[in-house]
């Protein structure tokens, strides 16, 4: 291989985008490759994924006739080096007309020498005159946001920070800085692995609003708690730190390996139970149960850009289903007085707000509203009914936070 990166970047794009791989599939199908080479090839399939719209919108004037998909990609590639990465022009031009070459598209070599050279003309100011929140949107997912569509797209223009929940007593690695809700954040790139403490269990990646359900649970030494969704654990950890007695229960073998290694490296216990929640019953009822139920991940496009590309409005019933069905199993096993958080990392009313109403009115539960000193400086995320719907937008000027809907119950 002579640009690894490049060429890796190049898979990646076209596992997503021409055969619906997510970006995670996509970067594990990679062949053997330096963990530099990998982590770059991934910054740029991503960087293309985050803005593929208004990429696209950059190149198209400088077309004449639609070139063949892998063309595409690698005009994409090579754009955003130079639009978005500061990639130096030369540097830019030359690999994409290299990886043009390999990809045994060498007629092609001079449309792509043109485009480049010319966008690398125009500079970052080829970007300047789009609209980039609308372009890099699909519109079924804009016109789902209703008003908030702008103000959520923006925040999406942008890579996510690494955000981290500390076990207890740890300290926090340098180079952070504490957020309201408890969570510490780092700069967008840093890896996980390179902070001092990571592998003795200091901490582990969780963004903050995902720490929430866990936090408004507020699981207590010696309750009973059951994690229903649980892999890769975030959450299960969160119980287990303060004290509760969880099993966590997951249907996927590997990613309740996944879970168990977690838990180890943080040294924390939780009992793991490899079932379906919809079929599984608990030995006995549980004081808390816990649903982080699996939905479309629209609140996470930041930290994945690929879903705006593979997701669809037709994947949403089978989830609804899931969701309900796993609403029920989670309120069947709750003691009367039990507490029930349901929580989705959707920004889609039909996974949230829609599915929570449904409960209640299907359901012996009543809605344990959240109260506002529960969500320090995030009033915002209050809703009237008293659950919590956070979305990118909010802390924007901290570097905003995945998009959740929360929702409390008690069992009557
Ligand atoms: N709570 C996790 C955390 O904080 O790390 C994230 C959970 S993720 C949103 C949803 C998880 O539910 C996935 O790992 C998926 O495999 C699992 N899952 C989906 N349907 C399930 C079911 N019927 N029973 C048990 N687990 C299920």
């Amino acid at each position: 291989m002579q640009d690894p990166t490049r060429e890796a970047a190049f898979a990646v794009l076209s596992a997503v985008l021409d055969h619906r791989r997510t970006l995670d599939e996509a970067l594990e199908a990679l062949p053997r490759l330096a963990a530099r080479d990998r982590a770059a090839a991934h910054r740029l399939a991503a960087a293309v994924l985050r803005r593929l719209g208004s990429l696209d919108a950059a190149i198209e004037p400088m077309l004449g006739r639609a070139p063949p998909i892998a063309v595409r990609h690698v005009l994409r590639l090579g754009a955003a080096g130079l639009l978005l990465l500061g990639t130096p022009a030369h540097a830019a031009v030359a690999t994409a007309v290299a990886l043009v070459r390999t990809q045994r598209l060498a007629p092609f070599a001079g449309l792509v020498n043109a485009v480049l050279r010319r966008l690398a003309a125009t500079g970052e100011g080829a970007l300047a005159g789009l609209d980039g929140p609308r372009l890099d949107t699909p519109a079924w997912l804009w016109r789902a946001w209703g008003p908030e569509a702008r103000a959520i797209a923006t925040a999406h223009q942008e890579e996510a920070p690494l955000d981290l929940t500390l076990a207890a007593g740890a300290v926090a690695p340098e180079g952070g800085v504490e957020l309201p809700s408890g969570t510490w954040r780092y700069p967008p790139g840093t890896r996980v692995t390179d902070l001092p403490g990571f592998a003795e269990g200091g901490f582990w990646v969780q963004d903050a609003a995902a720490a929430l359900p866990a936090r408004l649970l507020a699981p207590a030494t010696g309750m009973r708690v059951l994690d229903l969704c649980a892999a890769p654990g975030g959450k299960t950890a969160q119980c287990a730190a303060a004290g509760a007695r969880v099993t966590a229960v997951e249907r996927d073998p590997a990613r309740l390996d996944r879970l168990r290694e977690n838990l180890t490296r943080l040294r924390l216990p939780a009992d793991l139970v490899c079932a379906d929640a919809t079929q599984w019953q608990p030995p006995a009822a549980a004081d808390a149960v816990l649903l982080d139920a699996p939905c479309s991940a629209t609140g996470t496009i930041r930290r994945h850009p690929d879903i705006p590309h593979l997701k669809r409005p037709r994947d949403l019933p089978p989830l609804i289903l899931q969701q309900d069905r796993l609403l029920d199993a989670a309120c069947a096993a709750l003691r009367p007085g039990g507490r029930l958080l349901y929580a989705v990392c959707s920004l889609l009313a039909e996974e949230g707000p829609a599915r929570a109403a449904a409960a209640l009115a299907r359901l012996p539960l009543d809605t344990d509203p959240v109260r506002p000193e529960e969500l320090p400086d995030l009033a915002a995320a209050l809703t009237p009914e008293g659950w919590v719907r956070t979305t990118p937008a909010l802390w924007a000027e901290r570097g905003g936070m995945d998009g959740f809907f929360l929702a409390r119950f008690n069992r009557r």
